[in-house]
């Protein structure tokens, strides 16, 4: 039996609903044009608020991070703003014109302060006395120039430039000093751009706007302006706390990374960087070698001098390898007093050459280490070249047979490993 799911009443109704929708939609994207309710006494009052609450989460912020430079300014800054907005709530009815000046005033500080606290985060040195200056007078001089609420909208304008130039500078110092990794500090330097471009706008709208009649402003630019206040007050906090965390990662990562005496890669930080060259140096078909170097008779050294000495005479080796090693090799400790390189496109001979000046050059240096004159200190180094198959394990292990020969020869000696099949 066919079941009928249609009928001619059916289609006709159906029909009637299909062109009542269409005539009605353009009528339904009309609606919106009906005036938003949105006033600028409670929207100045919302920002307020939500300053207030940017204050609060930067206050918890800085307490949990005490040793990340910057944030106590960036609470200042949130601080500022809440002043400012609720001085402008309460403006006409409790401090008149003069609150609306303070206000005015306060919100340039507030950027100032933001300002300053970005670049204490980023390890620039402080506002210069003369920048602070410059800010100041641009702050307070309106105040006293324009004073009475006749001048608002030209206080305002003059506001709204300051707040772009200040806003532009901080996404370009966040820009220059991003690397790829820095995820939320390129976030953060957009969301200023993007408020440097707003600032920019609303000083303009400003400079073709009529006086208020009262001490508020009315229309659809203050409104449009206030909601931009209030998701930038919101915004730029949780960037800031990005940004921090950010940071706590990067802190890390680093120390995960380090070997705390040297400062340079730890065994950890060798493999992965290692396991990564030698997988793009197989796909291009270039040679990589690795030097293993074991520091000869350490024990002794810290038997006579104490272990504060070989401590230093670890960081004077390393800083001789990192002076030696070109900026592409990785030169990490793997341990007591054995390093390792890794040479990326350094055929045998080059990292043969490479070990014996350094072999050389450590010895004849140590020589002239005043403190530790009577005794020699000298390195012993093992040389592999990456073969055929070989992945980092092996070719490690090669290279140690290869120091385990040269300690075996009398020590203060470079050895190349058996077996090499260099690439290249
Ligand atoms: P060889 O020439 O055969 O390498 O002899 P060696 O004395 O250098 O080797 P050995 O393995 O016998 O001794 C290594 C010493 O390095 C023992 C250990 O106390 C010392 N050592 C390991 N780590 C550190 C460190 O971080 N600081 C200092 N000062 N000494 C360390
Ligand atoms: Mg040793
Ligand atoms: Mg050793």
């Amino acid at each position: 039996m066919r079941v009928r799911i249609s009928s001619p009443g059916w289609r006709a109704r159906s029909l009637e609903i299909n062109h009542a929708l269409l005539v009605s939609f353009p009528l339904c994207l009309r609606v919106p044009k009906a005036q938003m309710q949105l006033d600028v006494q409670t929207l100045v009052v919302a920002v307020a608020v939500a300053s207030g609450f940017s204050a609060a989460a930067r206050t918890i912020l800085w307490r949990l991070h005490p040793a990340i430079p910057g944030l106590v300014h960036w609470v200042w800054a949130a601080v500022m703003g809440a002043v400012s907005f609720m001085l402008m709530a309460t403006r006409g009815q409790i401090f008149g014109p003069t609150g609306l000046s303070v206000a005015q005033t306060l919100i340039v500080v507030g950027y100032g302060f933001a300002w300053n606290g970005f670049r204490l985060f980023l390890g620039k040195a402080p506002l210069s006395r003369p920048v602070l200056t410059v800010l100041a007078t641009a702050a307070v001089v309106p105040a006293l120039v324009f004073g009475a609420e006749a001048t608002l909208i030209a206080r305002s304008a003059v506001n709204s430039f300051l707040v772009m130039t200040i806003s532009f500078i901080i996404a370009r110092e966040l820009f220059l000093s991003a690397t790829q990794r820095h995820v939320a500090m390129r976030i953060t330097a957009w969301v200023y751009g993007a408020n440097a471009a707003a600032f920019l706008a609303r000083g303009l709208t400003l400079l073709q706007e009529e006086p208020p009649a009262g001490l508020m402003p009315t229309g659809t630019p203050p409104v449009l302006a206030l909601l931009w206040w209030l998701c930038m007050s919101l915004a730029v906090t949780l960037c800031m706390v990005l940004m921090a965390g950010e940071r706590l990662q990067m802190d890390l990562n680093e120390q995960v990374s380090r070997d705390p005496l040297t400062g340079v890669f730890n065994r950890r930080a060798f493999f992965m960087m290692a396991d990564h060259e030698v997988a793009q140096l197989r796909r291009s078909g270039e040679p990589l070698s690795v030097l293993m170097m074991d520091i000869d008779l350490f024990k002794q050294i810290n038997d006579r001098f104490g272990h504060a000495v070989g401590d230093e005479v670890l960081r004077r080796f390393t800083a001789l390898a990192l002076r030696l090693l070109r900026q592409e090799d990785v030169f990490a400790r793997m341990g007591g007093e054995e390093f390792v390189a890794l040479l990326p496109r350094s055929s045998v001979e080059m990292a043969m050459a490479v070990a014996e000046r350094l072999r050389v050059t450590f010895a004849v240096e140590s020589l002239g280490w005043g403190d530790l004159e009577s005794v020699p200190i000298t390195v012993s180094i093992g040389v592999a070249a990456l073969g055929g198959q070989e992945d980092i394990q092996a070719l490690l292990h090669r290279a140690d047979n290869a120091l385990y020969h040269a300690k075996n020869d009398g020590r203060n000696l470079t050895r190349l490993a058996d077996g090499v099949m260099a690439a290249g």
